[in-house]
């Protein structure tokens, strides 16, 4: 059975890199793809988001020759290897396929199980999932050996790491060659196991969590509570603006995962944070969560 899987004769040479969902995450993975080489195709639930993405990407990239980090040259010879779609059909030359759709686990299966068909038979698939079994998630293709977790962090093109995650069937072959891409990507990687919500969200969230009951419950508002973790702690960000950077939809999913996944009432997510979600008050993104962000600077909103 092994000799007959294409990844088991050793790492994949990746040329080109698949996309799937533009948002925060996936803009930023086509980001760092694009500018370390690779073509990269890139897609959403429509072509138009998928187009707005990469106009978000040209942005960014701006700002990065503003800053001398890169030359305009690289910047528009990486920005033509981005080629944006609204369908799984533009995906059939890539040697890697990266999901950075929304984190519903139902949504990842239906993209999983649409997307087999359409991609060359020794593509690897992973994840981006924050928090989703890759061995549940493996299950749903047609190769789980070929399928594991690649989890960037947010914002892609700064943050350092990226923790790579086996699901139980995942082969070596394929974990090298995702270790390959990750480190010519500029990244530094950390192997997780597959357990809910994996290393980096298993001890961030449970934080957040309860930074945010500690405002429901008036202990601290917003800006006292965000005060306090900086300065008293030494993070670069308080915890509730981080919630709305991330996105309070993902980190609600996140705590549901860990609920779950472990059978623990310590993770239960804060009523706060569930009303805040139905609200659609999703942080940043939707310019308002736990801050209001239609202004020039972000004010604390309790
Ligand atoms: P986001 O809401 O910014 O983007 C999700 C994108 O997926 C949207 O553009 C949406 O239109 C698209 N989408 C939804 N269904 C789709 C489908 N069927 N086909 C194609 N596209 C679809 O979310 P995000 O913050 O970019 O998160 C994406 C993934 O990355 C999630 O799994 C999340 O858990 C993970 N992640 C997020 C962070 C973070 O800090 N935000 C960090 C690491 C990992």
């Amino acid at each position: 059975m092994a000799d007959q899987d294409p990844a088991a004769e050793g790492p994949l040479d990746v040329k080109m890199v698949g996309v799937i969902g533009a948002g925060q995450m996936g803009s930023g993975i086509a980001h760092v793809s694009a500018l370390a080489g690779y073509d990269v195709r890139l897609s959403d639930i429509s072509e138009e988001q998928a187009k707005a993405a990469l106009e978000v990407i040209a942005a960014n990239m701006d700002r990065q020759v503003k800053r001398g980090k890169i030359a305009e040259a690289e910047k528009d010879a990486a920005l033509a290897r981005i080629a944006p779609g609204g369908g799984l059909e533009i995906f059939g030359d890539c040697d890697v396929v990266i999901e950075a759709a929304s984190e519903n686990e139902e949504v990842k299966r239906e993209i999983f199980k649409a997307l087999c068909p359409l991609i060359k038979p020794q593509a690897i698939i992973c994840s981006n999932t924050s928090s989703i079994s890759i061995t549940r998630l493996a299950s749903v293709t047609d190769r789980p050996a070929r399928f594991m977790g690649m989890h960037f962090m947010n914002p892609v093109p700064l943050m350092q790491l990226v923790e790579l995650i086996r699901g139980i069937a995942t082969d070596e072959a394929t974990f090298e060659t995702i270790r390959t891409l990750a480190e010519r990507l500029g990244k530094t990687t950390a192997p997780a196991e597959d357990f809910p919500a994996f290393i980096v969200n298993r001890i961030l969230l449970p934080m957040i969590n309860e930074a945010v009951y500690t405002l429901y419950e008036g202990v601290g508002s917003v800006k006292s509570i965000d005060t306090a973790m900086k300065l008293g702690a030494n993070h670069p960000m308080g915890p509730l603006e981080l919630a709305d950077f991330i996105g309070l939809d993902t980190c609600l999913s996140v705590m549901h995962v860990l609920y779950d996944g472990l059978a623990d009432s310590k993770y239960r997510p804060c009523p706060l944070l569930v009303k805040y979600v139905e609200a659609g008050w999703l942080g940043k993104k939707a310019g308002r969560g736990f801050y209001d962000y239609s202004g020039d600077e972000p004010v604390p909103t309790r």
